[in-house]
């Protein structure tokens, strides 16, 4: 029986999800996100006022939420030429790929989520990768965590999981995991506050847009982190 966990949060309508299903789910859930200078610390700011907005809203989510962990990642600029660590447009190379891709960065984060799990003593590792939506990135597909998990744990000679609740579900679906998360927390209308949390301070825009407000939430509207997000609302609200 796992009681504990680590989420993988940053700020985002997918990480935000994830947490609040391990709150639901987990004893102890604690936070970790990586700081790898981001173009835009608007999904930094996004993160400390979504576990604030759930600490108010959700009180019985707020007495399993511990502590909230930010590790530098630095030496990412190091390696990569992206448009998250450099002033590039966000634009789709040749590969098919964005170019905010660096290679294998979820395997970093997973590694130091792994590490920081061991010493805080938590069971389940939790992120929000997705092979559905699947924006070509191959360190978070479904192989890759289960390779993940098995090299982790026999690495740290520890029984770590690797939990991915959106693996396999679409942003629609994912709109639908929130509002049934919300409306079984304790909370009245727990489902539509939570998904309105959600809208209003999560953040998941590749140009870190806090202008313009849609029914979905802030952003540019335009690419591809929008389009997903605006889309699965879309058809969440209007199926079929
Ligand atoms: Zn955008």
């Amino acid at each position: 029986m796992h009681t504990t966990a680590l989420v993988l949060f940053s700020g985002g309508q997918d990480s935000t999800t994830c947490l609040a299903q391990a709150l639901s789910r987990y004893q102890r859930v604690e936070t970790v996100a990586f700081d790898y200078r981001q173009r835009h610390a608007v999904e930094l700011e996004a993160r400390l006022r979504v576990l604030q907005q759930l600490r108010e809203q959700f009180p019985a989510w707020a007495t399993r939420l511990g502590e909230d962990h930010l590790l530098d990642l630095a030496v990412l600029g190091q390696v990569s030429e992206t448009s998250l660590t450099r002033e590039t447009a966000f634009k789709m190379e040749n590969s098919g790929l964005p170019n905010t891709f660096v290679p294998g960065r979820n395997l970093l984060f997973l590694t130091l989520a792994a590490a920081l799990a061991y010493r805080r003593d938590l069971q389940v590792i939790v992120t929000g990768v997705c092979e559905t939506d699947f924006s070509g990135y191959p360190d978070c597909r479904d192989d890759t965590m289960k390779a993940m998990q098995l090299a982790l744990s026999l690495g740290m000679d520890r029984r770590f999981l690797i939990d991915t609740p959106l693996m396999w579900i679409d942003k629609a679906a994912t709109w639908q995991l929130a509002h049934d998360l919300g409306e079984h927390s304790g909370t009245p209308h727990g489902g539509d506050k939570l998904v309105e949390l959600i809208v209003e301070h999560t953040h998941t825009c590749y140009l870190g847009d806090r202008v313009h407000r849609h029914d979905w939430g802030w952003g540019c509207g335009a690419c591809p982190a929008c389009e997903l997000r605006a889309g699965g609302f879309e058809r969440w609200q209007r199926p079929g």
